[in-house]
């Protein structure tokens, strides 16, 4: 629907990045990486939620050498976040780690970067230049944020390409949503690399959603970005579930349930409210794309909702349930929710 930009392509083991590929979903843990037990807990919740890589900070040689007890144990492609530390880089690749995310003009030594990059061509390791505007270099603060993150970048990028290394992606993240679509959309008229996108730092649920929602979404608008991660103060798990929204409002991805709920009016004659949230709840965790309606009233509900596979909608004392928009049957009030789970679950 919207054209992508197009880019190089690249594997994070077996999930392809870049313009032929789906716009993937990622996520970082927040346990400590060198609590194996507690990472790969994490790691599977995320998963079972649909994040198809993830991210994991390594803050020393320990959680470096995690990353191999980590892997064994999970299904999707591991990344390591690495600043500074070569030998952190070194010993990540050493334990199979699939892709680093690493600046490589923060290593003060030509040596370090040409052994990572010498092993990650070796291995095809992807590296990630991860640029945020709150940790700029001190010889771009002179210039405009945006020019200051995208020169940054490509400060980074000539590092690596001078040691003849092109299986590069870009992030240029801030928690400001105008100077995080415009540092991408500047950095996209230079470079052919895959994006990571995303804000940095974007808050709460609430606020670091709706933030995430508009930039992220205004690149995707634009072609722009080939993975995301949506960064919330949350447990991970909220960061896929709000990723896919994205994705799905922009029908881009399909991935679960697509729930359509009207916003309730005086004609409204059920709870609504607890009874999306009632079958919210019970259908977490569906991959099967679906999607499910519930509308207050009759006279407008099944012709309001006349795209979704199935819903229900509220009557006098009864409700009734129809498929894409039209009704089918009518139910009491209190059996709805266990017959609209009930049919969906024939669907699936
Ligand atoms: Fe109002 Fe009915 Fe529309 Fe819900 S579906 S907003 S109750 S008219």
């Amino acid at each position: 629907m919207f054209e992508r930009r197009k880019t190089k392509q690249l594997y994070i083991a077996n999930v392809g990045i870049g313009s032929s590929f789906p716009i993937s979903v990622q996520s970082m843990t927040n346990t400590d990486t060198r609590n194996v037990k507690a990472t790969v807990e994490q790691i599977k919740q995320l998963e079972e939620a649909g994040c198809e890589l993830i991210r994991v900070a390594v803050v020393d040689k320990q959680a470096a050498q995690a990353i191999k007890a980590i892997k064994q144990e999970i299904s999707i492609p591991i990344i390591a976040d690495i600043h500074f530390n070569p030998e952190l880089a070194i010993e990540s690749i050493n334990s199979g780690v699939d892709a680093l995310r690493l600046n490589p003009g923060n290593i003060n030594n030509q040596e370090a970067i040409q052994q990572i990059v010498t092993l990650s061509k070796q291995k095809q390791i992807p590296i990630r230049i991860g640029i945020n505007s709150g940790s700029l270099e001190k010889e771009f603060s002179h210039l405009p944020i945006v020019e200051g993150m995208v020169s940054s970048a490509l400060k980074h990028i000539k590092l690596l390409e001078d040691f003849d290394f092109n299986l590069i992606k870009i992030s240029l993240k801030s928690s400001s949503v105008p100077i995080t679509i415009k540092a991408y959309e500047l950095l996209a008229k230079t470079v052919d690399y895959p994006f990571h996108i995303g804000l940095t730092e974007a808050g709460t649920l609430k606020a670091g959603s709706v933030k995430s929602s508009i930039g992220i979404g205004h690149l995707l608008i634009k072609g722009i970005g080939d993975t995301i991660r949506v960064s919330l103060t949350e447990n991970p798990v909220e960061e896929v579930l709000i990723a896919y929204e994205i994705l799905k409002a922009l029908e881009l991805r399909q991935h679960g349930i697509n729930f359509i709920s009207c916003p309730t009016c005086g004609r409204c004659q059920i709870d609504v409210i607890s009874l999306a949230k009632a079958v919210e709840e019970k259908l977490k965790g569906i991959k099967t794309p679906l999607t499910v309606a519930i509308m207050g009233c009759v006279v407008n509900g099944p012709g309001e909702a006349k795209h979704a596979d199935i819903g229900i909608a509220g009557g006098d004392d009864k409700c009734v349930l129809f498929k894409k928009g039209q009704i089918i049957k009518t139910v009491e009030q209190k059996e709805v929710l266990d017959l609209l789970i009930k049919e969906i679950s024939s669907i699936i």
